[in-house]
């Protein structure tokens, strides 16, 4: 059976304190979350103290990085400034907020990459492009930063329908597949038939402990990013109950 990756990304949410609290809560219940594939995506500004106080070997990552390594970027972060596993690239809040486009993605992917940082890119339609049958088109330009030089990179790939993402409007399961089931025949064309081992899908939006279970049986599903649940320990432990081992 696959080990399951669960990704917490806590966004803005947990303020310093708010990090520790969430990590001793962990801490206590460490059995539950020993022999686990987690990710914990905390705030740049929390990375430190909540490396510091986690007493197990889940993995940290970023929940984004500047697209240059260093220079007179005021009050952006390089990939180079803390020691992470993994890093988020394309979060559809840094699209539509920061207005990130390809070309700003595809340096920060590069960015990542080239640090032997595993990134999560983040791939997904609005309800606009939904309902105006965008979805494929959206998601080849979105996956066209892709080539086959990435070949043999640890890369994943989240698909997040900007539409389910905070809204409590989670896709079917057979919508998820089929999407899912669309990325990764894009992905073989735009790999060249090279193997896709090194890449996984995960889906995120609106994943909580009452719709992961159902979502559990779609098999592409390699692991979940998940907002809003993850920062709150409870939800985040009920979730994580749920994950076989
Ligand atoms: C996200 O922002 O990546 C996300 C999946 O958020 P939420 O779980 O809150 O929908």
């Amino acid at each position: 059976m696959k080990k399951i990756t669960i990704a917490a990304n806590w966004k803005m949410y947990l303020d310093e304190s708010g990090s520790i609290d969430f990590i001793e809560k962990l801490n206590a219940e460490s059995d539950l979350f020993s022999n686990r594939d987690i990710i914990l995506f905390p705030s740049h500004a929390c990375i430190r103290s909540v490396k510091n106080h986690l007493k197990s070997d889940i993995k940290i990552g970023m929940q984004d990085c500047d697209m240059h390594e260093q220079g007179a970027y005021t009050g952006s972060t390089s990939i180079k400034a803390i020691d992470v596993a993994s890093c988020i690239v394309g979060h559809s809040e840094r699209r539509a907020i920061y207005k990130e486009n390809n070309d700003i993605i595809s340096e920060k992917l590069q960015r990542t990459l080239s640090s032997d940082i595993e990134p999560i890119l983040c791939v997904g339609e609005t309800l606009e492009q939904k309902n105006n049958q965008l979805t494929e088109t959206v998601l080849d330009d979105q996956l066209s930063i892709l080539s086959n030089k990435l070949s043999g990179k640890q890369l994943t790939i989240a698909y997040e329908p900007v539409w389910a993402i905070g809204s409590g409007d989670v896709p079917s399961n057979e919508y998820i597949s089929e999407m899912l089931s669309y990325i990764k025949s894009r992905l073989k064309s735009l790999y060249s038939g090279a193997d896709l081992d090194n890449i996984k899908l995960f889906y995120g939006g609106s994943v909580d402990a009452s719709n992961i279970n159902e979502l559990l049986n779609v098999e592409l599903i390699d692991g979940f990013l998940i907002g809003s649940a993850s920062a709150n320990f409870e939800k985040f432990r009920d979730i994580v109950k749920q994950i076989k081992l």
